[in-house]
């Protein structure tokens, strides 16, 4: 609730349309308390007194009537009908709405039914016809109200409903045995309530705008009562000889209506949960840069991470999600990066290009150089010009980053078409060789298919020929075979490896799974807790891991044809990335670690090829230096 009305007060808009609103509703409710003159008593002497006469501040109508009291009850009844009228569609109109979306099937097609005949009608001719019936009167205006937007409330919430009856925790409460009336109330109402309020929002101003309208033409409030709409209706006459008669009450529904637009559209994007984390502004095209210290070029290797440090600004916190790491790629290298859930290894990925979303993400500090150049805070067009390009990416759910509606040549030949001006003819002939070269059998045909018609491998290896597209020097692939079948996952590192080699591609290959990297990385640098704790050879690491967590994560690896062996699991949860230990951040979960671990920080220890933040290694990289 308080996010809620924080996010709200950060929308300037919709906190000035809040703050109008609240101020005309407070002045609606003290209405009666004020020593405001009576708002029904003639005075034909003072007609049209002109505003700031004694005793009017807002001078006189056609009879003689105070109009700031006429206007302050006037805007009291016009809220409470609009604000009456508002409630009674939302409450009739979502109920229909639940129970046809809920039911469905013949309940939804006659419900529906009657629904559209009433949204057949233009809504105004529709209140029309029904005061007619029911006789002028601001109740039945107010009926009149309500009845048209009914339609509107059933219609919305009904499409909501529809898609959330099909859900699983829907299935799931009816096999528990709950009854329908618990399953709309429990299950389905607290789901819609938040489309319900957007949706009283955004009307509430125009119900109000119709009531008025309908005592403007004399069917809603009766004289002597005034209401916005009938004040605006007796002054129309006076329109040119005695414009403060119809400019009050115009103003007034004037600011009315705008400020109840305004706060509603604050209301509807603090509700919507997509816009929370961003804090209600658009992602930049690249992440925002803030750095303290920035390590000096030119690097070595085709991409050269140095010392980066990426955050999240969420509110009050940081969560450090890169401390500090620092990775170089060689040309024609395979280097993995390796770690649990949340260690970091997609924020490094993707400050890289600077591709984390920003609100929240900053990096802090640290350089990636690629051919000479740091990338971070590099202008946004230098950045373009290479994203796709030169380092290219391959994400780990192929179905999530395919475009469902093109047809997958389309799509390679788009990625083609943005770095080069080449024909038509000769993209798709270029998208026809790339699928060829992913060992997409029947290329030709299969460049018409769209990515629902392919399957899990063959989409990754549409994902892979997009990152080829323009023979990049890098592949920066966060978790490719994360999503596949074991069989496929050792086809597509097989290709990988077969790329590599062939056009001398470096990949910088992320990955939770020891199997994997043992199968394709030259290197390995494993991530915890957003920093780099080893890094080594792939086989000397393997044979003998010096970093405790290392050592546990092999570990948890199966081996076939080893016989029964308990599988170690590693105790415990890595920390969360805002509360960080002071020392290695390791040491809660590690059985070697002494009292000084968990206190002071350790650097990075390199030894020749080898690296380890460890006090007290597993193996002493050192002295196998020697050795060696
Ligand atoms: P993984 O190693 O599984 O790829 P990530 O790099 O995705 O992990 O995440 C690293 C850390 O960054 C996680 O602890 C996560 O909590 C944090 N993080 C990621 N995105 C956000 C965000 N938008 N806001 C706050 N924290 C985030
Ligand atoms: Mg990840």
């Amino acid at each position: 609730m308080i996010a809620f009305l924080k996010l709200l007060a950060r929308n300037r808009m919709a906190a000035a349309g809040g703050i109008v609103l609240s101020f005309v509703v407070a002045l609606a409710v003290v209405t009666p308390l004020l020593p405001l003159q009576p708002p029904d008593v003639t005075n034909t002497a003072n007609r049209f007194l002109p505003p700031f006469s004694e005793g009017h501040l807002l001078g006189t109508d056609h009879l003689g009537r105070d109009l700031l009291s006429r206007l302050m009850w006037g805007t009291r009844l016009s809220l409470a009908v609009g604000a009456a009228a508002a409630i009674i569609a939302a409450v009739i109109g979502s109920a229909i709405g639940i129970v046809a979306g809920y039911f469905g099937g013949r309940t939804d097609n006659i419900i529906m039914r009657i629904v559209d005949m009433l949204m057949a009608f233009p809504y105004i001719l529709l209140a029309l016809a029904i005061v007619a019936a029911l006789g002028p009167g601001l109740m039945n205006a107010l009926i009149a109200v309500a009845a048209v937007n009914i339609p509107f409330f059933a219609r919305n919430i009904r499409g909501v409903t529809v898609g959330l009856a099909g859900r699983e925790f829907i299935d799931a409460a009816k096999l528990a045995g709950m009854g329908h009336g618990r399953i709309l109330a429990q299950e389905l109402l607290p789901n819609v309530v938040p489309v319900i309020v957007i949706a009283m929002s955004t009307t509430i101003g125009w119900m109000i705008l119709e009531t008025a309208g309908l005592s403007f033409l004399g069917l809603g409030s009766q004289p002597p009562q005034a209401d916005l709409g009938s004040m605006l209706g007796e002054a129309r006459s006076a329109l040119i000889t005695n414009p403060h008669t119809s400019v009050v009450p115009g103003l007034m529904i004037f600011v009315i209506v705008m400020s109840i637009n305004l706060f509603g559209d604050g209301v509807r994007d603090a509700l919507d949960p997509r816009l929370r984390s961003g804090a209600l502004t658009r992602p930049r095209p690249a992440t925002i840069v803030d750095r303290d210290n920035v390590p000096d070029g030119p690097g070595d290797g085709v991409l050269d991470i140095r010392a980066l440090e990426t955050q999240f600004h969420v509110g009050p916190r940081v969560y450090r999600a890169v401390n500090e790491v620092s990775l170089a790629v060689q040309p024609g290298e395979c280097l993995g990066v390796i770690g649990e859930s949340g260690s970091g290894k997609s924020v490094t990925a993707l400050s890289v290009m600077g591709l984390v979303a920003s609100p929240p993400g900053v990096i802090t500090g640290g350089a990636v150089f690629h051919d000479g150049h740091d990338l971070i805070g590099a202008p946004y067009r230098d950045l373009r010009r290479l994203r796709g390009d030169k380092v290219a990416y391959i994400f780990q759910d192929p179905l999530a980053t395919l475009h469902p509606l093109y047809r997958v040549g389309d799509q390679l030949a788009e990625a083609i078409l943005v770095h080069h001006r080449v024909g038509k003819a000769e993209a798709r002939a270029r998208a026809v060789a790339l699928l060829k070269s992913v060992r997409i059998p029947n290329a030709e045909r299969r460049i018409d298919a769209y990515p629902h018609e392919l399957s899990g491998g063959m989409r990754q290896r549409v994902g892979i020929a997009m990152a080829l597209a323009n023979d990049p020097e890098v592949i920066i692939a966060d978790e490719p075979t994360t999503a596949l079948d074991v069989t496929v996952q050792a086809q597509i590192l097989a290709l990988l490896d077969d790329l590599r080699r062939e056009r001398g591609l470096s990949i910088l290959f992320i990955t939770h799974d020891f199997g994997v990297v043992a199968q394709l990385c030259d290197r390995v640098a494993v991530m915890y807790a957003g920093r780099i704790v080893e890094e080594g050879p792939t086989a000397e690491v393997l044979a003998a891991p010096a970093h405790p967590y290392t050592k546990r994560l092999i570990a948890c690896v199966p081996e076939l044809g080893q016989g029964r062996r308990e599988l170690a699991a590693i105790p415990g949860l890595p920390p969360a990335v805002d509360r960080l230990p002071a020392g290695c951040h390791f040491a809660p979960r590690c059985d070697k670690a002494r009292e000084i671990c968990g206190q002071e920080p350790l650097p990075l220890a390199r030894s020749g090829a080898r690296a380890v933040r460890c006090r007290f290694p597993e193996e002493d990289i050192a002295s196998q230096e020697d050795t060696a």
